[in-house]
């Protein structure tokens, strides 16, 4: 991760000074004391500090708001792990489709294994996509420049069957208690046309669409991570989810949702909240879909 990206988390709380190297370090160590000796000896020093992270919060937002362009700054997957993703992704596509998108949406890593062996024309995941899963899953997502945290700490997390429901002509999950009650008040609040188009998403899936969203970026991870969390930073895992207008396909996961009467409606319930706003500072772009549970 490069410096600016340690100093503006450090200075935002959401990493640790520890990873923070000189000269960064030594900039930030006394940040929250501005009037220590030091500062007075060099009245210069904190006018630096608050330029460097003035322009880290303006890198930051510019991220956002230019989500779907390749930055400066972006990471890209090593060219010779490229054959590896395909091979991952096209197993894991075979996977979604042999199973079923729904059933898909709950598969734990280990389900997935045994899932991947016991039907040939899908074929078990070999030692080296493994190792490569197993590395998407426990990369650091903040070197992407995404700054949200990691909600699932296991690549073997399960969603626990007996805790969910199915949502009828979605095709999704949601879990039972909170997130399907929001859900159905929604639904009586906002009316018939607000429908789920996406509810749990198990560390696996979330891995597939990272992946996929990654093979449309042209292999540029940081690109990928503006869009979709990397997988076990999606809060899809533990009880938010998508909602859209009927009839209005993949334009829901677009800046057009906000423009339905349906998300007009919703916005003044008053009860509400979007976990990704305009402006946000975890490096995610606006998702006025994303209805924020957990
Ligand atoms: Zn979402």
């Amino acid at each position: 991760m490069n410096n600016r990206r340690r100093y503006f988390l450090a200075s935002m709380g959401l990493l640790s000074l520890a990873a923070v190297t000189a000269p960064w370090r030594s900039l930030l160590e006394d940040l929250p004391v501005p009037q220590e000796p030091a500062e007075e000896e060099h009245p210069h020093a904190s006018e630096a500090r608050l330029r460097e992270l003035d322009h880290a919060l303006k890198d930051q937002l510019y991220a956002v708001s230019h989500f779907d362009q390749d930055l400066e700054q972006d990471i890209f997957l090593p060219v010779a792990e490229q054959p590896v993703f395909q091979q991952v992704l096209r197993r894991q596509r075979k996977i979604q489709a042999h199973a079923g998108y729904a059933n898909f949406s709950l598969m734990s890593f280990d389900e997935m294994l045994k899932y991947a062996r016991s039907y040939s024309v899908i074929g078990a995941f070999s030692a080296t996509e493994i190792q490569f899963m197993e590395k998407i899953f426990f990369h650091d997502a903040h070197d992407y420049g995404f700054l949200g945290e990691k909600v699932i700490s296991s690549l073997t997390a399960k969603v626990v069957k007996k805790n969910v429901i199915k949502i009828q002509h979605s095709g999704n999950y949601l879990f039972k208690g909170e997130s399907q009650r929001v859900f159905e008040h929604l639904k009586k609040d906002v009316g018939e046309s607000l429908v789920l188009t996406s509810g749990i998403r198990s560390v696996v899936k979330q891995m597939y669409l990272f992946l996929a969203k990654a093979e449309k970026c042209n292999a540029n991870l940081s690109r990928a991570s503006r869009s979709l969390a990397p997988p076990g930073h999606s809060y899809h895992a533990l009880g938010d989810f998508d909602v859209g207008k009927r009839n209005l396909g993949a334009l829901n996961f677009t800046a057009r949702f906000a423009q339905t009467e349906e998300y007009q409606k919703l916005i003044h319930l008053g009860y509400v909240s979007i976990r990704y706003t305009q402006d946000n500072y975890f490096g995610v772009r606006y998702e006025p879909w994303h209805i924020k549970v957990v």
